[in-house]
């Protein structure tokens, strides 16, 4: 394997003895829950075992230096230092955390874009409706990115917060964030990448990105456990965190206490320690196969997909850039989208699990604004990852052929 990986290249027979859950169907839902390779299954399993045999704090006191080491790997990831990091149960509570920590008042504005995840959506309108701030959508442009000069026009002194989706979670777009950041940050306003669909797939640094915050998560093209996900705060932005406890600041004495310097200020005391070891073990699988030959492989068997369903008769690709005409020159990520003509998304993800082939819906309510704009009520999502064969993609467009036969 080493010999394969200093050329760049994945050794596709490793990856998929180390990945079971492939080798009986075709597994294309990364992008909603991913299979854990071994060494991300047996650390967690291991631990857990451990912990029944000499309790919690002794299994984890054994482990420590691999816990601390958790924050390297995902720094490792993204491009930052680890004291940046904030490990969390999901992307959607490391947003939370930061979105709560920004100060917001009446008057105050929050920008949006028409991407924008239900999760942070209906947080962002709750919160604005309690503190009388407003909400604003900065609309796509044609290629479906979020529009720049819009974004320009939209920014004054009362914008608090750009809240930007990397990729979202209905399409294969990709947002142009570090133009998004630098436009914000000329009018004081700060940028909360949700990475969700990027960290894992796509070779991404912060410090190019110049985000305020990103959060992602575990369970998705990491390929770590469920419940787990991680916040990184840019180390220079002085931001207190909206709630703390005894792990995020010391009580120094009765009446006082003192934050954490670091991102651990927006950490809770207890986590799931087999979980956390879990997501460290995904993090180093990935750094060990190398993120540019992950992203290569992740992109290439998306668009191959791509180019199989276009070829199905029935078949919709709503992916940005296809189905008209207009030449699109922006890569896009691992998430294909695709509508049957006639048959309802849901039935469509039944009809391929019945064929061996792993799918899901993503609904309306997700991304409501972009669905909305565009009419669809559901889509389907196939998300390969780089664990995919050419035959397993075979295997998936044939399926599909099928479905629209039958
Ligand atoms: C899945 C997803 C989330 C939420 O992640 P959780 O770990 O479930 O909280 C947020 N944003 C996008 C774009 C997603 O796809």
């Amino acid at each position: 394997m080493a010999q394969q990986l200093a050329r760049g290249d994945l050794n596709l027979d490793q990856i998929r003895a180390d990945t079971p859950g492939c080798q009986s169907q075709v597994f294309l839902d990364s992008a909603g829950s991913s299979l854990p390779p071994d060494p991300v299954l047996n650390t967690v399993i291991e631990h857990l075992r451990r912990e029944a045999e000499v309790g919690g704090y002794r299994a984890a006191a054994e482990r420590v230096d691999d816990i601390a080491a958790v924050k390297n790997s995902l720094g490792a990831l993204i491009g930052a230092e680890p004291t940046s990091i904030a490990l969390s149960d999901s992307a959607t509570r490391s947003w939370n955390t930061f979105f709560q920590s920004v100060p917001i008042h009446a008057g105050d504005r929050i920008l949006i874009t028409e991407v924008e995840y239900a999760g942070a959506a209906v947080e962002v309108l709750h919160r604005a409706r309690r503190a009388g701030a407003s909400v604003d959508v900065i609309p796509s442009d044609d290629s479906g990115r979020v529009d720049l000069d819009a974004l320009e026009r939209s920014l004054d002194e009362r914008v608090r917060l750009v809240s930007l989706v990397h990729a979202p979670t209905n399409s294969g777009l990709i947002n142009p964030v570090r133009e998004v950041s630098e436009l914000a940050h000329s009018h004081g306003a700060l940028v909360l990448l949700d990475a969700c669909q990027s960290v894992g797939q796509m070779s991404l640094d912060v410090a190019e990105l110049r985000v305020d915050a990103l959060s992602a998560t575990g369970r998705k093209w990491l390929r770590g456990p469920r419940g787990t996900g991680f916040l990184y705060v840019r180390p220079d932005l002085n931001i207190e965190p909206a709630e703390i406890d005894h792990h995020g600041a010391e009580w120094t004495e009765p009446g006082s206490y003192r934050i954490a310097d670091d991102a651990s200020r927006f950490e809770f005391w207890e986590y799931d320690v087999a979980a956390r070891l879990g997501l460290g073990a995904a993090a180093d699988y990935l750094l060990a196969l190398g993120m540019h030959a992950v992203e290569h492989a992740v992109q290439s068997r998306a668009e191959r997909t791509r180019d199989l369903l276009t070829l199905i008769p029935g078949i919709q690709v709503r992916d940005p850039g296809y189905g008209d005409t207009a030449s699109y020159n922006q890569p896009r990520s691992g998430i294909v989208s695709f509508t049957v003509d006639g048959i309802d998304s849901y039935r469509v993800r039944e009809q391929l699990a019945v064929r061996g082939v792993t799918v899901t819906v993503s609904p309306s309510m997700s991304t409501l604004l972009d669905m909305s704009a565009r009419a669809l009520p559901s889509v389907v999502r196939a998300s390969p990852h780089y664990f995919c064969s050419d035959d397993d993609l075979d295997a998936f467009a044939a399926a599909v052929h099928d479905v629209v036969r039958s």
